[in-house]
C-alpha cells in the first residue's frame, strides 16, 4: 500500500492536472459509468466535530475508494486546518487498499477545479469581470482556478468581513488583474461570472442584483440549510450541477425544491454538457448557475491522479497493510 503525505501534494499535483481528472469525472458521472455512494455526515458528540464519508466508483478510471474526514473547529488553536480530510484508494479488480493520500490541499484544489469547469462550458465567450463573494480559506483557490480559465480583466469582491478582502486582492495582483471591493449590487451590476464561496445560512444574492447573461457558480452550500442565493434567483435560471441527488439535498437547489418552484428535471448534470449531450449556455442572454456540492468521486479523480504522480517521481511510501 502507499503512502502519499499531505506535504508531498504541492509539490506533485497542478491546478491544470485537478482541472483535468475533474472535468473527465463529471463526465464519466453524466454517462452513468460513475457513481457516487450515499454520503454520511455525522456530529460525532465530542470536540464540536462532523465527521463523515464520501465515496464512490469510477468504471472508467477505475478509481474506488473514499474520502474521510470532516470539520473540527478547534483545530485552529492546535496549529491545525479545521477541516481535515484523509483519500483511501482501493485496487477495483482485488479490494486491496492501493494507497492513502492527504486530503486537505486536494479537496480546496479539487473544488476549486469544478467552478473553473463550470465557467469553462457556461460563462460567456466574451466574460471579463469576475465577481467573488466569500473571502474565506477556500475563496482564494476559486479565485485562482477562474483566473486560469479566462482573460478576466478586473475582480470585484464583496465578503461579510471586508477586512478579508486582502487575500482575494493579492491573489488578483499575483495575475495583473486590477481588484475592487464591491457592495453587493456593484457586484451584480458588474460581474459578467459570480463564484459564491461562503459558509452562510442566508440568502446572500437576490435574484434582482444578477444580470442577463451572468454565469453563477455556488460553491459554498454542501450541508442542508446553507443558503447562498435567493430562491427566487435559483428557480430563475438554467441550472447545472455536479450531481442532481445533492444537489436538491445538501446543494444550493435545496432551497427552490423546498418552496416548490422547481424539481429535480429542472437541473442538468454539468457532465452531460462536456460530453455534449446538453447544449449548455444557450443564448448570451441567459443566467446560468452551477451548484457545486462537492462529490466524493472529485477527491477520487484528483487523489488517483496525485497518486500517479508521486509514484513516476518515487516520493510514496510503500507499506505492507
Ligand atoms: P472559511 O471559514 O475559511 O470562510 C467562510 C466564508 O464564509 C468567509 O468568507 C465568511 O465571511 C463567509 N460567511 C460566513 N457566514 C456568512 C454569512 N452569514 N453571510 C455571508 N458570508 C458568510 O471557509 P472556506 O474554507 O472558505 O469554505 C467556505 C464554504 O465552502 C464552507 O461552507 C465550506 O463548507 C464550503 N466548501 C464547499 C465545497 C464544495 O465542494 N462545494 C468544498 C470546500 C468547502
Amino acid at each position: 500500500m502507499l503512502i502519499v503525505p499531505e506535504r508531498e501534494i504541492a509539490g506533485l499535483i497542478s491546478a491544470s492536472d485537478c482541472f483535468t481528472a475533474v472535468e473527465q469525472v463529471f463526465a464519466s458521472m453524466a454517462k452513468k459509468s460513475a457513481y457516487n455512494f450515499p454520503v454520511i455526515r455525522e456530529a460525532i458528540g465530542h470536540a464540536d466535530a462532523l465527521y463523515g464519508f464520501k465515496s464512490g466508483f469510477d468504471r472508467e478510471s477505475l478509481a474506488l475508494g473514499l474520502k474521510s474526514g470532516g470539520f473540527w473547529p478547534n483545530n485552529m488553536a492546535k496549529g491545525l486546518t479545521n477541516h481535515q480530510s484523509t483519500v483511501f484508494l482501493f485496487d477495483a479488480d482485488t479490494g486491496k487498499c492501493r494507497a492513502v493520500v492527504g486530503g486537505n490541499l486536494l479537496t480546496a484544489l479539487r473544488t476549486a477545479a469544478a467552478s473553473a469547469v463550470s465557467i469553462k462550458y457556461l460563462a460567456r465567450p466574451d466574460a471579463r469581470v469576475l465577481g467573488m463573494v466569500g473571502a474565506g480559506h477556500q475563496s482564494t483557490f476559486q479565485l485562482r482556478a477562474a483566473l486560469d480559465q479566462r482573460p478576466f480583466e478586473k475582480v470585484v469582491g464583496w465578503n461579510l468581513h471586508p477586512d478579508a478582502l486582502d487575500r482575494l486582492a493579492k491573489v488578483a495582483a499575483e495575475r495583473d488583474a486590477p481588484f475592487e471591493a464591491v457592495d453587493l449590487d456593484t457586484l451584480g451590476g458588474q460581474a459578467d461570472v459570480v463564484i459564491t464561496i461562503t459558509s452562510s445560512f442566508a440568502p446572500i444574492l437576490k435574484a434582482t442584483q444578477i444580470r442577463p447573461g451572468t454565469h453563477l457558480a455556488c460553491m459554498g452550500t454542501d450541508t442542508k440549510g446553507k443558503q447562498e442565493v435567493e430562491a427566487e434567483l435559483f428557480a430563475a435560471v438554467t441550472a447545472f450541477t455536479d450531481e442532481i441527488a445533492q444537489s436538491v439535498t445538501i446543494g444550493e437547489a435545496q432551497h427552490a425544491v423546498a418552496k416548490g418552484l422547481i424539481s429535480a428535471d429542472d437541473i442538468v448534470e454539468i457532465g452531460a454538457v462536456i460530453n455534449g449531450d446538453h447544449p449548455g449556455r444557450t443564448s448570451a442572454e441567459e443566467i446560468t448557475l452551477f451548484d457545486g456540492t462537492g462529490v466524493g468521486l472529485q477527491d477520487l479523480a484528483v487523489a488517483s491522479a496525485t497518486v500517479d504522480l508521486a509514484v513516476r517521481k518515487g516520493v510514496t511510501v510503500d507499506v505492507d497493510l
